[in-house]
């Protein structure tokens, strides 16, 4: 999975011979965007949107989502695949990104009836809707046969109530979800269980067969290995081959998401992860592993490795199969960030050197990956910019009473002490940190979310997003 292990300081030299100890972390700068370093160079913008919202809050820019689109359709072209793309709903819930979704073609992966309801909302049509997630309910079943949705059915005893609720009038289109060889996950069926799926679903000629129509196979992978997905997808040709021998269509593969995103450089995330050392930690805090924040074929060039490996692109075109990807967090790589304004800073020593403890205006639950018992390691930005300040080691504390509400526990290098009021900008936070924890904890509000448009060779201009 490319996880990367703590490391714990050893510190067995006799203490004379021992150069201090560095207490800090190197900077970790995320790889921006030509609109993320123009936003944060703009005097006012950042300031007047927080001083609107007086409070955290999510900056959202749907153009990216877009390009991120065309980037994946590219991949396709490129490769010659006739290939779909349906968005992850679960890795950020905002209106925009189901909006620009509808308008870009792209269709939606939603795993509930209020996933599904904000799609249709936003433009997105029922036949460019995939259900995905276990024992979905039988609303959810029903209000997807309606909408004409693609179902990929995760177990024998879901297909059997799908069986009772679709008819030959209001027809069921289904997906038989595959638990890949050798795989420990809790989702998807066993070879057996695909063979039974197979005779409830029946023939040409019996009634299953006529309120079920099974459209092909589908499968999503933990980690993000290419090879993994391509070798597994290459398996599910031929049951589509054999599928077709029943007289099932079986034309699509659904390869679920999992595309990475590269969020830092090699050479930075070499050094992190060379010398990573609990002393840079608050409290000499460890993770047991992080994202991998450096990703060298991220997105669409992970699809294009995908479609190379042994010619799966050939197969997939010889065999008319059409290849579906559910990217959650990819297309929303650089689609947003997350800004908390600096209500107070500490001193504190460690090892005898300081450090500042700043206290923002929001909590870790907008950051998700402390939720994962890790952390959300690209810096966060001091703002606005200030030249000539002395570099100042900073942990990030949230504004609740949990001794663990910490955002960021890594000393961070930042260019000068933060001081209250000014904003602490964690960059590329679309893809999972943004929402998918977030509560009314302590009866704070949950941060808005401002989505920011430019018309060509206009200002910005902003609006709270409408989800
Ligand atoms: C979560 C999920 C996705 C999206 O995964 P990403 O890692 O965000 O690309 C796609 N398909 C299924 C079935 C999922 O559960």
């Amino acid at each position: 999975m490319g996880l990367v292990h703590g490391a714990a300081g050893s510190g067995t030299e006799p203490a004379a011979n021992r150069e201090p100890p560095r207490m800090h972390a190197a900077p970790m700068p995320a790889l921006t965007d030509e609109w993320e370093r123009r936003v944060l160079d703009d005097p006012n913008l950042l300031g007047d949107i927080a001083f609107a919202i007086g409070g955290p809050f999510h900056l959202m820019y749907p153009e990216r989502v877009a390009r991120n689109i065309d980037g994946f359709r590219a991949a396709f072209e490129r490769a010659g695949v006739d290939g779909v793309i349906y968005y992850g709903k679960k890795a950020n819930k905002a209106a925009c990104v189901a909006r620009t979704c509808a308008q870009q073609g792209a269709g939606v992966d939603i795993s509930s009836v209020g996933e599904l309801t904000s799609a249709l909302a936003q433009g997105v049509r029922g036949g460019e809707l995939m259900v995905t997630g276990p024992a979905k309910s039988d609303d959810l079943l029903w209000l997807a046969i309606r909408h004409g949705a693609l179902i990929a059915v995760d177990s024998l005893d879901e297909l059997d109530r799908l069986a009772t609720i679709a008819t030959p009038a209001a027809h069921a289109r289904v997906l038989l979800r595959v638990l890949p060889d050798a795989s420990t996950s809790r989702f998807g069926m066993t070879a057996a269980e695909l063979d039974a799926a197979l005779s409830i679903i029946g023939s040409s000629g019996t009634v299953g067969h006529e309120s079920i129509r099974l459209e092909g196979f589908s499968f999503h992978l933990s980690g993000y290995d290419a090879v993994a997905r391509a070798e597994q997808a290459d398996q599910l040709v031929d049951r589509c081959r054999d599928a077709r021998t029943l007289g099932h269509p079986a034309t699509t593969i659904s390869i679920g998401g999992g595309f990475g995103v590269d969020y830092v450089s090699a050479t930075t995330w070499a050094e992190f992860t060379d010398q990573l050392d609990s002393r840079w930690f608050h409290a000499g805090k460890s993770f047991d592993s992080y994202y991998p924040y450096h990703f060298p074929a991220p997105g669409p060039a992970m699809l294009t490795d995908i479609l190379r490996h042994r010619g799966l692109a050939e197969r997939l075109r010889d065999n008319d199969i059409r290849l579906a990807v559910e990217p959650g967090r990819a297309l929303l790589d650089h689609a947003g960030c997350t800004v908390f304004r600096v209500r107070g800073s500490k001193t504190r020593h460690a090892d005898g050197q300081p450090y500042h403890l700043v206290t923002v205006d929001g909590s870790s639950l907008s950051l998700s990956e402390q939720w994962f018992d890790s952390e959300y390691l690209p810096d966060p930005v001091l703002w606005p910019p200030r030249p000539g300040g002395t570099p100042a080691p900073t942990c990030v504390g949230a504004a609740t009473c949990l001794e663990s509400d910490m955002l960021s526990w890594r000393r961070i290098p930042l260019p000068r002490p933060a001081a209250v009021g000014d904003l602490l900008i964690y960059p590329n936070t679309a893809g999972y940190q943004m929402d998918s924890n977030e509560s009314a904890f302590h009866d704070l509000p949950i941060p808005p979310k401002a989505v920011l448009h430019e018309a060509p060779g206009e200002r910005w201009r902003w609006m709270l997003d409408a989800g």
